[in-house]
């Protein structure tokens, strides 16, 4: 499979390749050049295969040319062997219509672990037969820090430097970062909103005083394998609930646009996706996006839901290109558009293309307490706030005939309720506990700088730490 840039200009990739970049060298980001499909035997026939069989099936196409589907297998056996479900991510039903996938099984508590688990190993597979140094960079509202740092601790040729806003993660996702003494892990607190921060990443990337002395990575969705893991679960689910001869829809709580274009990718593979919800907190520019065709970014409200605190939604980009025809020159004038002005209007002809799948609903606080009470009521579950978003989002085009209450809708359950304990408490009076596996997490000391909120300071933070290309 061969990769290229949403903008058109920067040379196609091999898996190997795109999963050592990240970011394309035109600022785009990397999408296969097509979409590989299954037919509905093919997926019919995917019924009762493991968590890791159907992960080698759904992602061969993807890696083919790069890896075996027998490196794929150990790689992927790897992965999900620490996720401390037997069944990777279970599936746990509410209602008559709704279902909860529970992805926060992984050694961080959040979705993040099923790719990030996985992208460890690649990385490990990739640089073993190359004599490269490799700098991670990224951005982090406070899961993706956690579960990549988790990733890739201790492993050999790979520095890890994250960027996350002070005071706006929880107790326990700044712990989980903060307390991995490992020496390759950088952990930098910086003034200012996690947008703030990945705008300094992306900048890093494209500066040449700093982009041409390392060898540059990224973990954050922009990053093509992370994506390609996610699209397995959504299979997975489907298939429990009768897919392919049935279809399913699916409530998604967003931030980076990237969770949800995974389902988005599984549709386009063959999976009869009924509805792909996109749920937002306030903080609501895709709904303002997909409902009126306004893609406009004002500032963040930050909520109990930091995770979704975005307004610059990075992978919305990969669907602007697949509903502009995957015309690389157009999308490359339109994000450079949006980056200048901070506003683009979605065309009638994407907006009609956008509605074919997606759904989109901003929950308010409010009503997302009202989801963790009724799941709590109704089937004894307690819900993250990200999660109760996603849910609320269902619950409220279900009522108002949106989504169809015969067709099974599937919440995908991104983060453990201990995650966001304080949150729960406020929302509910109950509060969740966190699970042995994450152990002292609260007893270990902490290791992490405080930065100004100035991309020169952070730059010359990293480059002074990091391995340069060449040594
Ligand atoms: C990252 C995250 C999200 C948002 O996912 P995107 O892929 O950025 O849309 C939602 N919930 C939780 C708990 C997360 O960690």
């Amino acid at each position: 499979m061969d990769y290229i840039s949403t903008r058109g200009k920067a040379a196609a990739l091999d898996f190997e390749g795109v999963t050592l970049a990240g970011l394309a060298s035109d600022g785009g980001l990397y999408v296969p050049r097509s979409w590989p499909k299954f037919t509905q035997a093919e997926i019919a026939a995917m019924a009762g295969l493991s968590y890791v069989d159907l992960a080698v099936k759904i992602m061969a196409p993807y890696v083919a040319g790069s890896l075996t589907e027998q490196e794929l297998h150990g790689l992927c056996e790897a992965a999900y062997g620490r996720f401390s479900h037997k069944a990777v991510t279970p599936l746990v039903q509410l209602d008559q219509s709704n279902w909860l996938l529970e992805l926060f099984h992984g050694p961080t508590l959040a979705f993040k672990d099923v790719a990030l688990q996985l992208l460890g190993h690649l990385f490990e597979r990739f640089l073993s037969n190359r004599d490269t140094h490799l700098t991670i960079v990224g951005a982090t509202s406070g899961d993706t820090g956690s579960a990549a740092i988790d990733a890739v601790a201790g492993r050999e040729k790979v520095d890890i430097f994250m960027l996350h806003p002070d005071g706006r993660v929880s107790d326990v996702q700044r712990r989980q970062m903060t307390t991995v003494l490992a020496p390759n892990v950088h952990n930098i607190a910086i003034d200012g909103s996690f947008d703030d921060a990945q705008a300094m990443v992306k900048r890093m990337f494209g500066d040449p005083d700093f982009a041409g002395r390392f060898t540059l990575s990224a973990v954050n969705s922009i990053n093509w394998a992370r994506l390609m893991a996610q699209i397995v679960y959504y299979f997975a689910a489907a298939l429990q609930l009768g897919a392919p001869h049935r279809p399913v829809a699916f409530s998604v709580p967003t931030g980076n646009f990237g969770d949800v274009f995974a389902g988005y990718v599984a549709s386009q593979m063959g999976l009869p996706i009924a509805r792909l919800v996109v749920a937002t907190n306030v903080n609501d520019i895709l709904h303002r996006a997909l409902s009126a065709g306004d893609y406009s970014a004002g500032s963040v409200t930050p909520t109990a839901a930091p995770s979704m605190d975005i307004q610059v939604s990075s992978n919305f980009e990969r669907l602007l290109f697949d509903l502009e025809g995957r015309d690389g020159a157009l999308t490359a004038a339109r994000m450079q558009g949006f980056e200048a002005s901070k506003a683009m209007q979605l065309t009638p002809a994407m907006r009609t293309g956008a509605e074919g799948i997606f759904a989109s609903a901003s929950v308010d606080p409010e009503e997302m307490g009202i989801a963790m009470r009724r799941a709590w009521d109704d089937a004894g579950q307690v819900l993250d706030p990200h999660t109760a978003i996603g849910l609320g989002a269902a619950h409220r085009l279900q009522d108002a005939g949106t989504l169809d209450r015969a067709i099974p809708c599937v919440t995908l359950a991104t983060a453990h309720p201990s995650k966001f304990r304080d949150a729960v408490e406020r929302a509910t009076g109950l509060r969740p506990r966190l699970p042995t596996r994450v152990g002292d997490l609260f007893e270990r000391a902490e290791k992490f700088d405080k930065l100004a909120g100035d991309y020169t300071t952070v730059r010359d933070y990293i480059a002074a730490r990091a391995v340069p290309a060449k040594g």
